[in-house]
């Protein structure tokens, strides 16, 4: 793996252009940050997460005032803000608009079937956000709310937010709710999932204990 410092520009980068790379953040959507000593690292608003260079990348303070760059910070800075604000654990957060995933932020379903033991063991049920005007501040703290409670939300009619100790994870956690996105939307076609019986999922749940 590329090396580079967790919590740095590169950090952001490398991961960002994964991100598009696979098909998580298309075109100019989505926007990424870690937490540092100084303040908050945020991708710039408008960019494309594949296009992105070092100068693409601002920082900001905790109320969102810029300190750091010469772009706009993401329109979505105050959803990292209020994330980090509330959870001392988190030092990255990836915003996402990921197609298979979104689908579930644009309908009434959850994620929440138990057809995979992954699933169970590391999600169980995602929280979903009611919808807001993007970039707004009611935006902002209701789908910081839901972090009380999960380390990644949807957000209705909008799309997901993974946060996590480093942007590693966050891509991680992203990549799986992606998985299960296609897996679930691939056996309507073979005529409807299976799920896993409560003894099933009760023996997982236990694995955590473990
Ligand atoms: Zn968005």
């Amino acid at each position: 793996m590329e090396y580079f410092e967790v919590g740095t520009k590169k950090d952001i980068l490398y991961w960002s252009k994964r991100l598009y790379q696979k098909g998580m953040s298309p075109a100019t959507s989505g926007n990424i940050s870690v937490r540092t000593d100084k303040g908050i690292l945020i991708s710039s608003s408008g960019v494309c997460l594949n296009d992105m260079d070092e100068d693409d990348i601002v920082l900001i303070d905790f109320d969102g005032n810029l300190l750091e760059g010469n772009k706009k910070p993401s329109s979505e800075k105050f959803l990292h803000v209020q994330i980090y604000d509330l959870r001392d654990d988190i030092n990255a957060i990836i915003h996402s608009h990921c197609p298979y995933t979104t689908a579930f932020a644009c309908s009434d379903k959850m994620m929440d079937e138990p057809i995979m033991p992954e699933f169970v063991f590391y999600f169980d049920k995602i929280p979903k956000a009611p919808y807001g005007l993007p970039a707004s501040m009611q935006l902002a703290i209701d789908t910081a709310e839901c972090f009380k409670t999960s380390d990644v939300v949807l957000m209705q009619n909008h799309g997901v937010v993974c946060a996590a100790n480093t942007l590693q994870q966050g891509f991680y956690s992203l990549e799986s709710l992606r998985a299960y996105a296609e897996t679930y939307f691939a056996t309507q076609v073979l005529g409807g999932y299976k799920k896993l019986t409560k003894k099933q999922i009760n023996e997982i749940r236990k694995l955590k204990l473990q």
